[in-house]
């Protein structure tokens, strides 16, 4: 289970990003249905419940909304609920949503299949991916923020069921054959689109 720095559990809801950021919903609705860390119905038949709602928290998400849209910084107001079986606090967050990371899980898929797949170039990726303004380092030596992001694939940090790639294969390799199955994991009526805008898709359900 992934936690944040300071110990929380996140979960991701079955709501996307657009339409929690239309409306954030209710305590209600995005209460999971057990607690992930010890298991307990939320809402037990006739029972008291047990996932109380505890506040909310904003989350800054990063990255394009879609393939062909301009990146940008949204903000997102995830829900908090604490267990009153086993104490733990829990961070809700739109699917597609990471846990420590300010990019959406999409946007990283996507980041791996134009490195990766389609061979663009670092700073490439770089302009359909990050926010303008970022401050962060040189577009001429790369961007450690996307190799970054494959070391964490290749570890099983990010999209875990991502397949091992070949031993010894570079960073580009290890990025393309993981977005190679993020595209896979995308609806099958996305088919036509081109790989990255698949891998977009796909990223959003595979983190
Ligand atoms: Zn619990």
């Amino acid at each position: 289970m992934p936690r944040n720095r300071s110990g929380r559990s996140v979960v991701q809801s079955a709501i996307d990003i657009k339409r929690w950021q239309q409306q954030t919903p209710t305590v209600v609705e995005a209460r999971p249905a057990r607690c992930p860390a010890c298991g307990v119905a939320s809402c037990p038949l006739g029972g008291a419940i047990r996932l109380q709602g505890h506040g909310k928290r904003e989350r800054q998400v990063w990255g394009p909304s879609g393939p062909d849209q301009r990146p940008e910084m949204l903000t997102v107001t995830a829900r908090r609920y604490r267990c009153v079986s086993c104490g733990a606090v829990l961070l809700v967050v739109p699917r597609g949503v990471l846990g420590r990371r300010l990019y959406s899980a999409s946007a990283i898929g996507f980041a791996l299949a134009l490195w990766g797949l389609v061979l663009a170039t670092a700073a490439e990726v770089r302009r359909r991916v990050a926010p303008a303004g970022i401050v962060g380092d040189s577009a001429v030596t790369g961007w450690t923020t996307l190799r970054r992001w494959v070391r964490d694939v290749a570890q099983r940090r990010i999209f875990a069921e991502a397949p091992d790639p070949v031993p010894r294969a570079s960073l580009r390799q290890r990025a393309a054959s993981a977005a190679v199955a993020l595209a896979a994991s995308a609806d099958p009526t996305t088919r036509a689109l081109p790989i990255e805008h698949r891998a977009f898709l796909g990223a959003a359900h595979a983190a």
